[in-house]
């Protein structure tokens, strides 16, 4: 969940916090406030390369933390003052779904208290395309750096110098 969302000037960062979660192995991506340019961008990106990640917009934070905790879901909210990661990621990974929040102003007060953790990574301030994709890869343990997106129209051919592209 990207609360926050100021469409005048974080346009940039919340398509990559799309793109770095679907990357990641994320299922989706509920952005909370309107923009219809980030969603059109990153359904693009999943029609193109694969995959079945979703996008939704004009999430309403509270209502969607609430539906998320009673259908069973714990909540991970990251912030520079939660509790340190490695402290907390085997706990964490024992959750069959999670929802993370990452900010992008001050984030309400009442996320602390409604998140099942606040985690930190470390805590210093930086950014919240960072901190995501240090938990993903914590909880999912480096496993999600090669995964399949079937579906897929392009797929790079890794190479060690220039770049290569296949249709398929
Ligand atoms: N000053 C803001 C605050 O007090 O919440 C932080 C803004 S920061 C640019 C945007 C988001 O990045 C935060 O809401 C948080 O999700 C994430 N973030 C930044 N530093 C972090 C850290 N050290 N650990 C975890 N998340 C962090």
């Amino acid at each position: 969940m990207r609360l926050g969302h100021r469409p005048e000037r974080d346009q940039r960062v919340t398509t990559h916090v799309g793109l770095l979660s679907r990357a990641l192995g994320a299922k989706g991506m509920y952005l909370v406030g309107q923009d219809t340019g980030i969603v059109r961008s990153i359904t693009r990106v999943v029609e193109q390369w694969g995959g079945d990640f979703f996008i939704e917009d004009k999430v309403k934070w509270r209502r969607c933390i609430e539906e998320w905790k009673r259908s069973g879901g714990k909540v991970v909210h990251l912030t520079m003052y939660g509790l340190p990661v490695r402290q907390h990621e085997a706990e964490i990974r024992q959750a069959d779904k999670i929802l993370v929040i990452v900010g992008a102003e001050k984030v309400p007060g009442e996320v602390y208290g409604l998140s099942d953790w606040n985690i930190s990574v470390t805590n210093q301030p930086h950014s919240e395309i960072a901190s995501l994709a240090v938990l993903l890869d914590r909880l999912f343990e480096g496993s999600e750096l090669s995964l399949d997106f079937p579906g897929a129209k392009i797929r790079v051919v890794p190479c060690g110098n220039g770049k290569q592209a296949e249709s398929l």
